[in-house]
């Protein structure tokens, strides 16, 4: 008997859901059908006060038995989803996602590509510190066959007492070197005064972790005409990384790399906690590049050959790691830095992992 009964009670809710269903979509129509009217007398879709107004009418109307703040829950969730119903298209995919392009943004510098399939490594010193220092790690990068080098003129320390770097010095060091050596040089920008003095020393922009929700800075890297190497931020999800790529796209400026540099969690091992999978994701959901820079996501010389084949074998257009002739002496990031001879020996092992989609080697052998 009681079986019959359970029967009964649960067709007649499957009867209920399905007359919900038909007045929900048919309550879609009826905004949508506001909505062109509204678009026509040009006034704004939503509006407060007359969802105030629906709002108050439950409250009025409501003889329970669900409380009066729940189903004015429930209802802002149905108001919600109709205006996402009518918003434009840009708000419904972002112009960094796959849906918006379904084939991968191929960014060139100098004559190089990224993305294409074809894995880089980016090297160089965490801070440009003299000619000497640079050329030389610039030389150890040439004779590797690689292309990018990449050091910090101006630095976001967290400490205001500590190395800031050369500046605009600094710059002119990495534009001389590139220039001498024919690499492409990557350095970080800090402020949006500097964008534009940037374009005459580097080739790409570099936007540090500090600076992911800069967004003053992610406009003005936007609206100049240079590939931009954008860092996840120290506590940035995935979500609000894509939303810092967005804004330098929705500037006009669409040659974007993303670089996952480790968050802060709470293990202690390592300096950041290097979020592998946001590779795949990112390569997923967007249709940019994507790097891995090992050294500033584990802060551990020794863990940069791992992390750099994971990076690799987990489909990553980029690996980047910092180099420097003498990294005890380093003005910064001393600890993890490596020296020629371990930079060469990386390159090696990384070549010999068969992890490595490298043409400019394989080609040259
Ligand atoms: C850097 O790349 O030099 C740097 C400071 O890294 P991050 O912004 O990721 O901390
Ligand atoms: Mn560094």
């Amino acid at each position: 008997m009681g079986n019959v009964e359970l029967e009964q009670l649960r067709e007649q809710l499957d009867d209920v859901n399905l007359k919900l269903l038909e007045l929900i979509n048919k309550r879609a129509e009826l905004v949508q059908e506001i909505g062109n009217v509204k678009k026509v007398q040009g006034v704004n879709r939503f509006d407060p006060v007359r969802e105030r107004d629906m709002l108050d009418l439950i409250a009025e109307k409501n003889e329970g038995p669900f409380e009066t703040s729940t189903l004015q829950h429930i209802f802002k969730e149905i108001f919600k989803a109709s205006l996402e119903l009518q918003e434009d298209d840009h708000r419904k995919a972002l112009l960094v996602s796959r849906k918006k392009q379904s084939e991968n943004t191929i960014v060139t510098i100098k004559g190089e590509t990224v993305g294409d399939g074809i894995q880089r490594v980016i090297a160089g010193p965490c801070s440009v510190e003299s000619y000497d220092q640079v050329n030389e790690v610039a030389k150890a990068i040439k004779k590797q066959g690689l292309k990018f080098l990449r050091g910090g003129a101006y630095k976001p320390r967290t400490s205001p007492y500590d190395f800031q770097g050369l500046g605009e010095e600094g710059l002119k060091i990495l534009k001389q070197i590139g220039d001498e050596l024919d690499l492409a040089v990557i350095s970080e920008i800090v402020t949006p005064n500097d964008i534009e003095k940037a374009l005459d020393y580097i080739d790409v922009i570099q936007i540090g972790a500090r600076n992911m929700q800069n967004f003053e800075l992610l406009k003005a890297a936007g609206s100049v005409n240079k590939p931009v190497l954008l860092k996840r931020g120290l506590s940035a999800t995935i979500e609000e990384f894509i939303n810092a790529a967005e804004y330098i796209i929705s500037n006009g400026n669409g040659q974007i790399m993303l670089c996952e540099r480790g968050i802060r969690t709470y293990e202690k091992a390592t300096r950041n906690t290097l979020d592998i999978s946001a590779v795949p994701i990112l390569k997923k959901e967007t249709h940019l590049p994507v790097a891995v820079d090992v050294t500033h996501s584990t802060g551990r010389r020794d863990l940069l050959l791992p992390t750099a084949k994971a990076a690799l074998a987990i489909g990553a257009d980029i690996v980047m790691a910092e180099v420097h002739p003498d990294p005890a002496v380093a003005l910064s990031d001393s600890a993890q830095q490596m020296d020629i001879e371990q930079f060469e020996h990386f390159m090696d092992e990384l070549r010999a992992s068969g992890l490595y989609k490298d043409v400019t080697k394989s080609s040259a052998v």
